[in-house]
C-alpha cells in the first residue's frame, strides 16, 4: 500500500471513530509520525495526500527534515527535549508535546523569548506507569501548572500521554480516559482551557479518539514498519 493509500485508511478510520463518539471528524487532527523515514516519505505525504501536520521525536531528524520541506507544514515534537537542544528545536517545531518540568519550561520560554517564538506546549503526563522515564506525574502537573500557564513566550494547549504498552489494547482506553478526567480536573481548578489531549498511536488511535483524543499520533500505520 502507498502512503496516500493509507492515509486514506486512517482517515477513515478516524471519521468512523469520531461517529461512534459522536464528535465531529474536525475535532481531531492526526500528526503523522515521519521518525527514521527520510523527508521524500513526508513529501510524498504532502503531495499526494494533503498530510500537512508531522511529528518526530528526535530533534536530529528535524534538523534534517524540516529545512527541505514546504514551510507550510507543521512539526510537533513529540520525543524528550534535552535542554542543550532547545535552541535547534524552536525554530523547527511549532509544537512541542513533551515538556515535564518547570525547570524545562522556563528554559524554553527563555530561549523562544530570545528568538522571537511562541511554541505551542503540551506537557507530557505519566499515567498509569510508574517506570516511564519521562512525564509529569498526575499531581505535580497540578502544582506547576500555573506558573507554566504565566510564561509569556509558550502557549499551554493541554497535555500528552504515552501510556504503558497493554498486551490488549482496549486495556489502554482506561490511560485514555484518565488524561482527559485530569484535564477536566485541571480545567475546572485553574481555568485554564487546555483544549488538546495527544494520545493515540498506530495500534489504539480509535480507543484515543473515543476517550477524546484531539491529537493523534500515527507513525508504522502511514509509513510502514520502522526498520
Ligand atoms: C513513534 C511514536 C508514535 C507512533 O507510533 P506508531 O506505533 O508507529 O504509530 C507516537 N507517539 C510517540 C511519542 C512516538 O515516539
Amino acid at each position: 500500500m502507498s502512503i496516500a493509500a493509507n492515509l486514506q485508511v486512517i482517515r477513515e478510520r478516524i471519521a468512523a471513530a469520531c461517529d461512534r463518539a459522536g464528535r465531529e471528524p474536525d475535532e481531531v487532527r492526526l500528526v503523522a509520525v515521519s521518525k527514521t523515514f527520510p523527508a521524500e516519505a513526508v513529501r510524498e505525504a504532502f503531495e499526494s495526500a494533503g498530510q500537512t501536520v508531522f511529528g518526530e521525536n528526535k530533534v536530529q531528524e528535524g534538523i534534517d527534515k524540516v529545512p527541505v520541506l514546504p514551510e507550510s507544514l507543521e512539526w510537533h515534537l513529540i520525543g524528550h527535549l534535552q535542554s542543550n537542544k532547545i535552541r535547534k528545536a524552536l525554530p523547527l517545531f511549532g509544537w512541542i508535546e513533551t515538556v515535564d518540568s518547570l525547570k524545562r519550561a522556563r528554559q524554553i520560554d527563555r530561549v523562544a523569548g530570545e528568538l522571537g517564538l511562541r511554541p505551542k506546549i503540551l506537557l507530557q503526563v505519566n499515567i498509569g506507569d510508574d517506570d516511564a522515564k519521562f512525564g509529569y506525574a498526575p499531581d505535580v502537573v497540578r502544582a506547576d501548572l500555573a506558573e507554566m500557564r504565566a510564561l509569556e513566550h509558550l502557549d499551554v494547549r493541554g497535555l500528552m500521554t504515552i501510556p504503558p504498552i497493554e498486551e490488549n489494547p482496549e486495556s489502554t482506553r482506561r490511560h485514555f480516559a484518565a488524561l482527559r478526567e485530569l484535564r477536566d480536573h485541571l480545567a475546572d481548578e485553574t481555568g485554564a482551557a487546555l483544549p488538546e489531549l495527544s494520545m493515540g498511536m498506530s495500534g489504539d488511535f480509535e480507543i484515543a479518539i473515543e476517550e477524546g483524543a484531539t491529537l493523534v499520533r500515527v507513525g508504522s500505520a502511514i509509513f510502514g514498519a520502522r526498520g
